[in-house]
């Protein structure tokens, strides 16, 4: 089968959307009845995503297959209601380790290995190993960073390679930015000529140039970079700030986008079908009633940007289960930290319909989140924990139920004489030796769901399977004390009994999850479990 490439790339500043471009690039393909696929390159020397931390880099995506990946990679999957895997995914790490390691085993023949043709070719190697996983017509590989920075070079080597190969299938994408000064008022191109050809002189030349902006790009500008920048008018797209992401496949194919696409491919046009997600995008804006939920945790005191940036897929989560519940959301971040310094601050979550408290390391906010918890238990107020948000949710059960006033999880104190949540031999060699990347319980492992608990009915299944990223679980020496309390285990590993979820019997909505619910709620299938918090905090 004939596998086509659009390398998409930024120009003039990075932060303005150059993944959810690639994922409505894709998305409007695929709406043409083509099977899309989506690639994230990144710059760093990280192998992964999973040793970094989230205030500064964005959340981690886990894919199924136990990756700890970019959370572009979230985009696509949500997007393109896909299940990616560890090949859609590389860093330049990732390229230099298996550049090193083919070299130890003798896989270059005694040749010389060199940065110039062996990185890239390892690159390309992986591009097209993806695409034919996915059996894609189109696979879209987005390359982190701007063009002109030293990081991004040899992927951008490897792009100019394939498309000398082939260059009948491989598209080049450049998303810029056009900026309007205040003191001029007026949108200004000169940037985007310039990342054109600082992208030229990579040997590269744009095929569309997609332009960010606070407003939408005119006609003038548009013609301006067309005779400027060597692109046809048509290949110049606005994308203007918009109140929601999932506008612009629609935004894109108002400009004829996917049409021109297709022609350039020399493929057939086929009928677009857009028409669910648009109608997704006007419940948004129609639906009359708003669900109020607080986000509780520690990394909020940051300033919104990052943090919508960290829990991505929470956010998007919620948003989906609102609006298939039909309603809009309204999302409050709570900092746990102040119901440390003021605990008389606890009771402003009684204005919130559902609490909802995301996964999380470390030691600070922790006594927070658990006041948090027991408020959310105590006035019946909805309660969703994920991952941490669950493993604390068992603590204060253990400290406030059972009256084990001392339980806490080892995460935060080691020696505690009540453990209940701990850590498994593996992992507890894992930290002692300094063995931190890619070694959590990572990915998905199958669940076991108990009959008639409220997840069951939730899941409308017994089996289920979810995506995890954690070193700490719940020690099942407690496991007969708290169900014996009221707080059901609902939800066990298969093979190796572990605790995935906790349910509170007799409360409105009280559910843990060791697990990311998350990462598989997609915004046309929204999650089981997310839609019936929202549709308890509505109640
Ligand atoms: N810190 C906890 C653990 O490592 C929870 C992790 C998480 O919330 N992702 O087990």
């Amino acid at each position: 089968m004939k596998h086509r490439y659009i390398f998409v790339v930024g120009g003039v500043m990075s932060g303005v959307g150059k993944g959810v471009t690639t994922a409505s690039i894709g998305k409007i393909l695929q709406s043409r009845g083509l099977n899309v696929t989506a690639i994230k390159i990144d710059p760093y020397v990280n192998v992964d995503a999973g040793t970094m931390n989230p205030v500064e880099h964005g959340e981690v995506f886990v894919t199924d297959d136990g990756d700890e990946t970019d959370q572009d990679m979230g985009n696509y999957e949500r997007f393109l209601g896909a299940d990616l895997t560890s090949a859609n995914y590389m860093t330049t790490g990732r390229v230099y380790q298996t550049v090193i390691q083919k070299e130890r085993n003798l896989e270059y023949n005694g040749k010389c290995v060199e940065v110039v043709p062996h990185i890239p070719l390892e690159v390309i190697r992986r591009i097209k190993n993806a695409s034919k996983i996915a059996k894609a017509d189109v696979t879209m590989v987005e390359v982190g960073g701007t063009v002109g920075e030293y990081q991004n070079i040899l992927f951008l080597e490897a792009a100019r390679m394939m498309h000398l190969e082939d260059p009948e299938n491989v598209l080049f994408v450049l998303v810029s930015y056009l900026p309007v000064p205040k003191h001029l008022g007026e949108m200004k191109t000169k940037p985007t000529q310039y990342a054109t050809r600082t992208l030229n002189s990579a040997g590269i030349h744009p095929d569309f140039i997609v332009c960010r902006g606070e407003q939408f790009m005119d006609k003038p500008r548009r013609e301006k970079l067309s005779v400027f920048c060597n692109v046809k008018p048509e290949a110049v797209i606005a994308a203007p700030d918009v109140s929601s992401i999932y506008d612009i496949p629609a935004l894109f194919e108002a400009q004829w986008l996917s049409t021109t696409i297709l022609k350039k491919f020399r493929m057939k046009p086929r009928a677009s079908d857009l028409r669910k997600w648009k109608e997704m995008a006007i419940v948004q804006k129609t639906a009359k009633r708003t669900v109020k939920i607080g986000v509780v945790g520690k990394y909020f005191a940051t300033g919104d940007y990052t943090l919508s940036d960290s829990y991505i897929s929470v956010i998007e989560a919620l948003k989906a289960a609102a609006w298939s519940n039909k309603v809009k959301i309204k999302l409050d971040w709570i900092n746990s930290e102040d119901f440390e310094t003021n605990p008389k601050s606890i009771a402003r979550l009684k204005s919130y319909d559902g609490i909802l408290v995301p996964g999380g390391f470390g030691t600070r906010g922790i006594e927070g989140i658990i006041a948090a918890i027991r408020y959310c238990r105590e006035k019946k107020v909805p309660y969703f924990g994920l991952c941490y948000g669950m493993q604390l949710a068992c603590v204060e059960f253990a400290r406030h139920v059972l009256g084990k006033a001392k339980a806490h999880t080892v995460e935060v104190d080691k020696t505690t004489v009540d453990p209940i949540i701990h850590v498994s031999p593996i992992q507890l060699k894992n930290i002692r030796e300094n063995r931190y990347g890619g070694t959590m319980r990572l990915g998905a492992f199958d669940c076991k769901v108990k009959p008639g608990t409220r997840t069951a009915k939730a899941y409308n299944a017994s089996v289920i399977s979810e995506r995890h990223r954690h070193r700490y679980e719940f020690n099942n020496d407690y496991a007969a004390a708290i169900e014996k309390k009221g707080l059901m285990i609902s939800g066990v590993n298969p093979g190796s009994g572990l605790v995935e979820i906790v349910e509170l019997k007799d409360h409105p909505f009280f559910v843990g999850v060791q697990f990311h619910p998350e990462f598989k709620s997609r915004p046309l299938d929204p999650h089981p479990l997310f839609k019936a918090f929202i549709a308890a905090a509505l109640k």
